[in-house]
């Protein structure tokens, strides 16, 4: 688990994208959220309390949201559009790299 959590902290680093523990408690910022991202920078805040799977599943999806929502040229979606597509890229990320899928064509 925490060899999948490394090698996808090792992909986001290489996309430039941020993975940055909050300045002040993570709660006191975000409430209960599981992860959070601050579409202006590109980065991506994890609750520390999230257990092993949580922390992976969380830091995917809010890739999918780096991926698909920090372009502020494009028109804002509702929320839960935005959440549907977080999903949805995630779970394509994890079938592409699962089975080593070349999707760069
Ligand atoms: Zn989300």
């Amino acid at each position: 688990m925490a060899t999948v959590f490394r090698e996808l902290l090792l992909l986001i680093n290489n996309a430039k994208i941020g993975v940055n523990p909050p300045k002040k408690p993570f709660n006191n910022i975000f409430g209960n959220a599981k992860g959070v991202t601050i579409p202006a920078n590109k980065t991506i805040y994890l609750n520390p309390k999230n257990t092993p799977t949580e922390k992976i599943n969380n830091l995917i999806h809010e890739l999918g949201h780096v991926q698909l929502h920090t372009n502020t040229n494009q028109p804002k979606t509702s929320l839960l559009i935005e959440e549907l597509q977080a999903n949805l890229i995630s779970y394509f990320i994890v079938i592409v790299k699962n089975y080593g899928i070349d999707n760069h064509n």
